[in-house]
């Protein structure tokens, strides 16, 4: 339903998503001077609500980085019933891409061990390993001023899990991201080599250049990501759907009525009750996929239309008396699914033939479920 109308969708907006992205009125403002008085109690107050969950061992911290990166926060935080639920929900929903960021080591020790590394199939980290920080395994070298590992007794949170993934990252299993691997790099060496950067040389924890790279909070309001911009971000593909986008925008233009166009939508996108599909569905309560009226043979949504004898009958007397193309399986086909329509002849000439084919459908659906629910015999 939320495919747009040239790929056979209604176009309609996801609501889900469309909460999200209304919650960027939020995210923004909290991640820009949330603190500054503007006359909102509501903003200081959840900004205070965030900053409160910051580990109370760290001298400095920046409190934007609970909002960005969920292995940060305490459960509590991330339960359905926080009244941050929404916020964080719409920040999580975006990806992150992260290859283009330059960060300090300062920031980098205060970041979860999940954020660090790309993400494989081969490699599953528990939940505890994932939110440790980046502090239980690396620290800043004295002399370097750089990251580097922890060596045996200065790991001493959660030793046995922050042992093994420094292993996996010697071992060559866990690849880790740029931005932390340049933290390992001496400044000096920042203009060498292939992948080329300009280090920070602040010593503060910050979490701007990752809020830069989503387009979230900056200054600026025309660089950040507006409503339609997270929308198209964050919806995810749905299923795709047989037709064209011509062939789309042909159907969105046939003069039908709601009705039928209601019909015919459905059957393009195979979405009609025939027998084979309830009983696929409901096998306990359709225990037979065959045709009701002709009793033969299955009734897939072709056999609905116009395969079953009675229906083909009729379908062709009318097929016949308004075109000249002669009448076929596949002509019926091309028309119903494809909106290929045959010739009129000479005595409909004036009326579009998608509106005979239109009354075909019309008068096959109405004929069946005239039969289904009130036993009216068939008769072609
Ligand atoms: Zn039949």
């Amino acid at each position: 339903m939320c495919l747009p109308r040239q790929q056979g969708g209604l176009g309609v907006m996801d609501p889900t998503t469309q909460q999200s992205a209304l919650q960027l009125r939020w995210l923004h403002a909290l991640m820009v001077a949330p603190f500054q008085a503007n006359g909102s109690i509501a903003l200081p107050y959840l900004a205070q609500l965030i900053a409160a969950q910051a580990p109370q061992d760290l001298t400095q911290f920046d409190y934007r980085l609970l909002i960005m990166f969920p292995q940060l926060r305490p459960s509590p935080m991330n339960r359905t019933d926080n009244p941050l639920s929404l916020i964080l929900h719409a920040i999580d929903k975006i990806p992150k891409e992260f290859s283009q960021v330059v960060i300090n080591a300062h920031t980098c020790l205060q970041l979860p061990l999940e954020a660090i590394y790309v993400h494989t199939d081969d490699i599953v980290l528990s939940r505890t390993s994932k939110r440790l920080l980046v502090s239980s395994t690396h620290t800043i070298d004295e002399g370097t001023q750089c990251i580097r590992h922890k060596q045996g007794s200065e790991i001493q949170i959660h030793p046995t899990l922050s042992t093994r993934f420094l292993r996996l990252v010697q071992n060559c299993r866990i690849m880790l991201q740029p931005f932390f691997i340049q933290t390992m790099i001496h400044p000096g060496l920042s203009a060498t080599g292939q992948h080329l950067f300009v280090p920070v040389t602040h010593e503060n924890v910050d979490s701007d250049p990752f809020l830069l790279a989503i387009n979230l909070g900056s200054a600026n309001p025309k660089m950040n990501t507006s409503p339609g911009q997270y929308r198209s971000k964050v919806s995810s593909p749905e299923a795709t759907i047989r037709g064209t986008p011509s062939m789309w925008k042909k159907f969105w233009l046939m003069p039908l009525t709601h009705a039928t166009r209601n019909i015919w939508i459905r059957i393009i996108r195979r979405k009609i009750p025939a027998k084979s599909t309830l009983h696929r569905l409901i096998p306990s309560y359709f225990q037979s996929p065959v045709c009701p009226i002709c009793c033969t043979k299955d009734e897939s949504i072709e056999h609905f239309l116009y395969k079953c004898p009675l229906k083909m009958v009729s379908g062709m007397n009318s097929w016949e008396n308004y075109f000249s193309t002669p009448f076929s399986i596949e002509a019926i086909h091309e028309a119903i699914f494809e909106l290929q329509f045959p010739q009129n002849n000479q005595a409909s000439r004036h009326i579009e033939p998608a509106i005979i084919i239109a009354s075909i459908i019309t008068s096959i659906w109405r004929i069946h479920w005239t039969f289904v629910f009130n036993t009216v015999p068939f008769l072609s």
